[in-house]
């Protein structure tokens, strides 16, 4: 789900697409008739559990904390996939910045984010901006300290990081998030950690 970029089914007017793809969030009645579903059907064999990747940004919180209590999730993913409404793949947030700009833009958002929302289980795909990075690999050097920030504020409240192995496919030659922010987290003492796909 990505609020400011999507909507929800339900938000009264037409929604619009971007080639194929329909700008809206999950169909959350559907989605959670069909974890029901499942869990009638496999239940007593495997535990079938409901979750969300959320593509945060600061202004969207509400509409998260709204949904967080409507609906019983068992996971959530906390993620930045655009910034002020503009999308990394499109270069949209990147456009009008140096490199330095909108790494610390991106990773600024990120831990004002975990400072202010506790809603969640990981913070997924930690440096997505380099997936995304047409002047190459920020060093590590000089996110090294908003990284720490954030990742001890993610360790402290009890939280985890996703290891998003789709570094193989987009053919980075680090994993996501690199392995000096992995390295970083272990340092630190995290130990809660999942792999997650896309
Ligand atoms: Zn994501």
């Amino acid at each position: 789900m990505d609020y400011g970029i999507k909507e929800d089914w339900d938000c009264g007017h037409p929604i619009a697409y971007r080639g194929e793809e329909p700008l809206a969030n999950v169909d959350y009645p559907r989605y959670f008739a069909k974890i029901e579903e499942l869990r009638h059907i496999y239940g007593g064999r495997i535990a079938i559990k409901a979750g969300l990747e959320f593509g945060m940004q600061m202004h969207t919180i509400p509409q998260y904390r709204a949904l967080v209590e409507k609906y019983p999730l068992d996971f959530i993913i906390l993620s930045v996939h655009q910034v002020e409404d503009q999308e990394f793949w499109t270069q949209d947030f990147q456009r009008n910045r140096s490199q330095q700009e909108y790494n610390e833009r991106y990773y600024g958002e990120m831990f004002d984010l975990v400072k202010s929302c506790k809603d969640y289980s990981v913070l997924g795909h930690m440096d997505l901006i380099v997936r995304y990075d047409e002047k190459g690999v920020y060093p590590f050097e000089k996110i090294e300290e908003v990284v720490s920030e954030i990742l001890k504020t993610v360790i402290a409240d009890g939280k985890g990081i996703e290891l998003n192995t789709s570094y193989r496919r987009y053919g980075l030659k680090d994993t996501t998030p690199s392995m000096d922010i992995l390295k970083r987290y272990w340092q630190l003492g995290g130990e809660i950690s999942c792999f997650g796909f896309v």
